[in-house]
């Protein structure tokens, strides 16, 4: 086998390595700059004892092999499962989670309209649409567009939707079932995701981060170097400085740090300014450390969107739902985890967003003026999101195949820039298959994930 160096210790870095422990390879190093494992995906304590992941994290998987390594991370009784529950904020009152068929809850006019665009999306027939905000409209009609999904979307994703592409969320334009929205309305009844079928895990102990923490433990400790930060990577000798100082050589680099920053280390111009167009958003997170419980509406809820201006956050995780061990005390505490998101088009004052989301957590009754607050967490991630932006795939198409020449595999989240298929258990299969492609000899169809994404993404609903 090559010599291989794995840049990064998050899902995509240790899915490579795990990959190539189990085929019995030993000659490949992971070098992960911080003192721990995960990445994105792991988690922190803060000083009260409030466990918070770097964003609401929940586990779906699309592959037998990422279960395996679930369980392997946690074993069976190291997970706790919920139902689903995701409610979207707005109009002062729930409206349970898919929007599209719990209408019944709006104010009589926008049902109607909701109704009404829904009916002329269907007349109009629009089968292909060249960017998200076209997408919504054809799919939706301006209704829904108008009472969610523009505003919460803008929220969601800090860019003009015109700017993002409509291939991510699928190729076809695909009206919502007009009977299923219909007989919400007219019995006035909930449709709820939260069914049987929608459950998640979460880890019991340790929050997300506890997964990768223990994963890493799996790799022999010499194929793993902690505090590693690369400084430079020079394309055509092969070889990897690190802050320290020292070169490493390699033969194939599987790459999982961020396009932008990664072709930067290269010192290859011209690569750099093409990753430069690559579009992202940055994520604060804002955790809520409280005294007591729950109030009684959030006592089984996981998540909620809001879309309204009357509050900066796109989405909030009642992070104390997920497990009783993220916080430090269980019967008299429980937390709030916000998520805001900023662009050049979105922008957010540092200095005042942990306020910001306080005003905002009161005014949408998340928060009491009785409460007291016993931590405040923020954090800000610079590279939260990759937008699916329109020209996306054309510098993808152009930035992979320039760094395969030179043996160097640019994979994952922000590696390979696919929101589609970001998640953990993409992340994670992106390494392992692309492990599988090194060891194979093989080409780009040893892929799937990064090549075929909703090829892959349609498996999640065979195998629900
Ligand atoms: C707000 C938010 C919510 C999310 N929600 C979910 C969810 O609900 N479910 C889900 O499955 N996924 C979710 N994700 C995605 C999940 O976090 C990612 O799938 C995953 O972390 C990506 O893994 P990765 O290995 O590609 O990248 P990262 O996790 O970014 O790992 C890259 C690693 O490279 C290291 N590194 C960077 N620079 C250097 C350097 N110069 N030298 C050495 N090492 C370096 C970093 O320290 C890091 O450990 C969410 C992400 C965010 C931001």
């Amino acid at each position: 086998m090559p010599r291989v160096l794995i840049l990064g210790a998050g899902p995509t870095g240790l899915g490579a390595a795990l990959r190539l422990a189990e085929a019995g390879e030993s000659d490949f190093l992971v070098l992960e700059a911080s003192s721990e494992a995960g990445g994105l995906a792991g988690s922190v304590v803060d000083a009260q004892g409030f466990t918070w992941d770097h964003g609401g994290h929940v586990q779906f998987s699309h592959y037998q092999v990422f279960d395996d390594f679930m369980e392997r991370a946690l074993g069976s009784d190291g997970w706790l499962l919920h139902d689903r529950e995701s409610w979207v904020w707005m109009r002062e009152r729930f409206v349970p989670y898919p929007f599209q068929y719990n209408l019944h809850r709006l104010p009589a006019e926008e049902k109607w309209q909701c109704v009404k665009g829904l009916l002329a999306a269907r007349e109009a027939g629009v089968t292909k649409a060249a960017h998200f905000r076209e997408w919504i409209l054809a799919t939706f009609g301006q209704g829904i567009a108008d009472t969610f999904l523009f505003p919460y979307n803008f929220k969601v994703w800090a860019h003009p939707l015109e700017m993002m592409s409509a291939q991510w969320v699928g190729e076809r334009v695909a009206v919502p079932d007009l009977t299923r929205v219909l007989e919400g309305i007219c019995r006035e009844r909930d449709e709820v995701s939260w069914g049987p079928n929608s459950r998640f895990r979460f880890p019991r102990h340790g929050g997300t981060g506890a997964i990768w923490r223990s994963l890493a433990r799996a790799l022999p400790s010499e194929r793993l170097r902690f505090g590693a930060t690369v400084a430079s990577v020079d394309l055509p000798r092969r070889r990897v400085r690190l802050a320290s100082g020292e070169e490493l050589g390699y033969d194939v680099l599987v790459n999982s740090i961020a396009l932008d920053g990664f072709t930067k280390l290269t010192g290859r111009a011209d690569l750099a300014a093409r990753a430069a167009q690559l579009l992202y958003s940055s994520t604060h997170i804002v955790g809520i450390g409280l005294e007591g419980q729950p109030p009684e509406a959030l006592r089984t809820k996981c998540w909620m969107y809001f879309p309204e201006a009357n509050c900066p956050f796109y989405r909030v995780t009642v992070f104390s739902n997920y497990s009783p061990n993220n916080v430090p005390r269980p019967a008299t505490t429980w937390s709030l985890m916000a998520e805001v998101s900023q662009s050049a088009h979105k922008p957010v004052d540092h200095a005042s967003v942990v306020d910001d989301v306080l005003a905002g957590l009161r005014a949408t009754n998340l928060v009491r003026e009785s409460d007291r607050i016993v931590s405040r967490f923020s954090e800000f991630l610079d590279h939260g999101y990759p937008t699916p932006s329109v020209a996306r795939d054309a510098h993808l198409a152009e930035l992979l195949p320039a760094l395969e020449k030179d043996g160097v595999y640019s994979r994952g989240r922000f590696g390979a820039w696919k929101y589609e298929v970001s998640n953990q258990d993409h992340s994670f299969m992106q390494g392992w298959e692309c492990a599988t492609r090194i060891l194979a000899g093989a080409g780009p169809e040893a892929e799937p994930t990064l090549h075929t994404p909703g090829v892959v993404n349609a498996t999640y609903q065979a195998r629900r």
